[in-house]
Formats: structure tokens, sequence, C-alpha cells
């Protein structure tokens, strides 16, 4: 029978198969799968079932970014025929909505894990030496546990820059994003990465003014440039500045506001805000596991290391998630949970990290999985790239949604080695590509698969049509 107990003992059980410290998208996942096989299992939450992406991340961000989108809506509908007042926004009741959804979706969570007999401890965990865990409540109170296996999922924390300024006023994580009472007038995001586009795009909808400063020569580096720069060109036509090959040194207080300072490509600028966003990386969480380290548990700085079983180099303790930092997205951790429960029970499941999808939930939204065509032309000098644009797509110009396009890259077999979306729906539209590549398929099944018109998917088979030249709603020059 499943408990749900304080680390004071409300659950007199202390002896288990598997315990999970850490009930984020990858401990709760492993838990869950542990019990699947038969494990009895046990999940240590300090703070709150579902983590950073249930709580204060993921989710309550895509709740705000859904209001933002639909807010934003209202500014196109007269195109459409539709006349109406301009709608006024309450960001108070936005952030109540938010809240509710992310209730809803962390009841679900707990409820699940009761139902699949999983035991909750609230408290933080400590691993000392393999075997053992020690439970901390929030009064002080210990209880010590057993387990053959243990799995480490701590998660991630943001990285606070060391720059002056930075425990200011106004100057605020993702978290405290998630929480304001009031849209900001204007908002100097530092950082260009997943986090701040998507934070910039929210409240740029909401109509703050947006200054993003990254000092890299591209937003979200590591993404097909084609595809980010649809991103920069709506940020920008949408009144947003951006600032690239410009680092961030210092945050100070004026009576304008706070003034972000940085040096760009031509000397030393300064931004003035209401608000300064900070989003920089995170950075893995080894929290409770001193003991293990000293123990000899091998790290690399902060992040545990693994293998691909996610064993660490101690037996019976592996590691899943932001913990051991391979990609830092929540889809990775819930899978990586799922192998490592699998190998506490004696199964022999490795994790594949060639096929992630990487979303970027942004106006317009992103989505990539496999290689960028530079790093796949690295690979292979004759891979073929196909491009097919939304514009050409019915569906799309249906829904007045036609920015962006699609990327894909075949090997030299027809092979998909990777593909890049910009547009409409982009992160659900990439899983077909990540399906072909994880189940080896060419670019003869997509285009043999009847794909039903009129969807955004159409333009999927387009962009390999097009990557064989044989594209038949753009005009390709033979
Ligand atoms: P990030 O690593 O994606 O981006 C941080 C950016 O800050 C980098 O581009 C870096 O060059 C820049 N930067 C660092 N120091 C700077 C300075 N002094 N001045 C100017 N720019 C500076 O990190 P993030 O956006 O904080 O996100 C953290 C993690 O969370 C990421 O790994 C991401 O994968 C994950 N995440 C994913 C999603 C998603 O999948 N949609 C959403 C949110 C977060």
């Amino acid at each position: 029978m499943a408990t749900s107990a304080g680390a004071s003992g409300a659950s007199s059980k202390t002896e288990f198969d598997v315990i999970v410290i850490g009930a984020g998208p990858g401990g709760y996942v492993a838990a869950i799968r542990a019990a699947q096989l038969g494990a009895s299992a046990a999940v240590i939450e300090k703070q709150y079932i579902g983590g950073t992406c249930l709580n204060v991340g993921c989710i309550p961000s895509k709740a705000l970014l859904h209001i933002a989108e639909e807010y934003s809506k209202f500014k196109d509908l007269d195109t459409l025929g539709i006349v109406a007042e301009p709608p006024k926004f309450d960001m108070v009741k936005a952030v109540a909505y938010k809240t509710k959804v992310v209730k809803q979706l962390t009841g679900g969570v707990a409820a699940l894990l009761k139902a699949n007999g999983v035991t909750t401890f609230n408290g933080a965990g400590r691993v000392d030496e393999p075997g053992k865990v020690i439970v901390t409540a929030q009064n002080g109170a210990e209880t010590t546990l057993r387990a053959k296996n243990i799995i480490l999922a701590q998660g991630s924390v943001p990285i606070r820059p060391p720059f002056p300024g930075i425990d200011g006023k106004n100057v605020i994580f993702s978290t405290e994003a998630l929480e304001l009472t009031k849209v900001p007038d204007s908002l100097i995001c530092i950082g260009g990465g997943v986090i701040a586009v998507e934070f910039a795009c929210l409240f740029n909808a909401l109509g703050s003014k947006v200054t993003i400063v990254e000092m890299l020569p591209s937003m979200i580096a590591y993404e097909e440039p084609e595809i980010v720069k649809y991103l920069e060109k709506s940020l920008k036509k949408r009144g947003a500045q951006i600032h690239l090959n410009t680092k961030v040194e210092a945050i100070a207080d004026t009576p304008e506001g706070k003034v972000v300072t940085a040096t760009g490509p031509n000397g030393p600028m300064s931004f003035t805000g209401e608000y300064v966003l900070v989003a920089v990386g995170r950075t893995a969480n080894p929290e409770g596991i001193q003991g293990l380290i000293q123990h000899g548990l091998q790290m690399d700085r902060n992040k545990v290391v693994v293998d691909d079983h996610m064993r660490t180099n101690i037996p019976g303790i592996y590691a899943i998630g932001d913990l051991s930092g391979k990609t830092q997205l929540a889809h990775t951790a819930m899978t990586e949970g799922e192998i490592a429960a699998e190998n506490c029970m004696g199964h022999d499941a490795v994790m594949d990290y060639t096929v992630i999808p990487r979303p970027v939930f942004t106006f317009p939204e992103l989505a990539s999985v496999g290689l960028t065509e530079a790093q796949a032309k690295e690979k292979d000098p004759q891979a073929k790239v196909g491009t097919f644009p939304w514009a050409a797509n019915g569906k799309a110009l249906a829904s007045n949604d036609t920015e962006g396009m699609i990327k894909v890259i075949l090997g030299r077999y027809g092979e998909i080695l990777g593909a890049s979306i910009a547009g409409p729906d982009a992160p659900n539209l990439i899983a077909e590509f990540a399906l072909a590549m994880k189940g080896e398929l060419t670019a003869t099944e997509i285009i043999n698969t009847v794909h039903a018109h009129p969807t955004f998917s159409e333009a999927l088979r387009e962009a390999v049509l097009a990557a064989e030249q044989r594209a038949v709603h753009i005009y390709q020059r033979k």
C-alpha cells in the first residue's frame, strides 16, 4: 500500500529496493518505473513534487506563454474580419491561472506516485555511503533509510554570475519572473539562451520593452543559425532590442532604474530598464552527496559522471537529469530516469543521446533534433539539405501563421541526420523526424507516408522532398 511520509517517520518502512533523491521529472519517473518493475521504491523530496520543471520551469512558463500568445492574437483579429475592443490584461489573474495549472499537474504526479506504491518522504536526502540515505525533515528530525540501489536526481540551480549588483532589487531569475504581479515596463535579459528568449517573447507580447544582451554572436548559439534568425527577426519586428557579442559585467541602480553595463563589439555599452532577468545558464546541484564524493564518487566539476547505463563509478549509485547534466532537458531526465530504474532492477538499458528533440517555446516556436547543417556537412560533405517555407503550406496560410521554415538534412543513404523547424507547432512536429531517426527510417519512408491535407505535417514531407530536389509546392530550379 502506498504511503506518503514525513522524514519523522509517518511511514514505518525504511528498507527499499530503490530510493530516488529528488522528485523532479527525472526522479519521479525513475521511482514510478522502478515500482512498475516490482521494486519497493521511495522518493525523497525537500521542496516540491515535480521539481523545477513542473513548479518553476517548463510548465508554469508554458502556462504564461499560452496566455501571452492568446493575448497577442487580438492584434491580428482585424485581418481576419473580427472586430473587437482591445483587450485588457490582468497579470494577477494570469499568475493565478499558472498556479492552478501547476497545482493540478503536481497533484497528479503525487497521486501517480501513490497509485504506483511509491513512498514519498518530505525532506532533504543525504547519501554518505552506498546503500544508506538520511532524510532530514524541515524540523530537523532525521530518518535513516536503506536501499540496494540509490538514484541521485537533485537537478540544477541557476548560475548566479558574480556581477556587482546581482543581489539588487528588481534583479530576477526565472523563478521570480513567473511570480511578477505586474508586467514590467521594461526588461533587460542577461543572456540570449533558451530561458531568456522564452521570457523575452512572453513579456514582449504582454507589452514590456525588452532588451536581450548576449555575449555570443548568436542567441541560442548551438541551434541552426537559419532557424534562430527567424526568432531574431520576429522579436525585432515586435520591437525587442537584441545586442549580440555583448558581455554583461555589472548591474547598478540609478534614478532612471536598473542600469546594466557591458562590453559590446565597439566598446562599453549600458542599458536601462525596470527589471533585469538573469539567465546565463544552470549548474548541477550536488547537494547531499558530499559524503559520497569523499567516498570517491567521480565528478566533473559539480556534475556526477555516469556511463550510458546511468551508473556512477560507485556500485549501486546512479545519477540522472541535470545532476549528470548531459542536456539539461526535462525529457532527457525522464528517459534517463527510466533507464536507471530498469538497470536497478537487473535490466540492461542503455541511454541514447543521438535523438533528443530540442524545443524552444518562443514566438515563433523553434525545435530541432540531431545535427545542424554545419555539423552534418562536417560529418558528410555530401549531405543533402531541404528547406520548405510555411508560406507555401495551405494550413499555415489558412491559420495566418506563415512565419518560419522547416530544414532537414539527409545523409548519403537518405537517412535523417538532423532537422530544425521555426514556426507553428514546431516542438510537436519535430517528433516525426525524431521517430524517423530513432527508427532508422530514410527519406523514402517519409515521402511514401501519406500526410493528411491540409495539415502542418505536410510541410515536413515537402522539406524532405525538397532535399531530394522534388518538392511539389515550391519551384526548385534544376
Ligand atoms: P543557456 O546556456 O541556454 O543560455 C545562457 C546564455 O547566457 C548563453 O547564450 C551565454 O552565452 C549567455 N551569457 C552568459 N554570461 C553572459 C554575460 N555575462 N553576458 C551576456 N551573455 C551571457 O542557459 P539558460 O537560458 O539559463 O537555460 C538553462 C538551461 O535550461 C538550458 O540548458 C536549457 O536547455 C534549459 N531550458 C530548456 C528549455 C526548453 O527546452 N524549452 C527552457 C528553459 C530552460
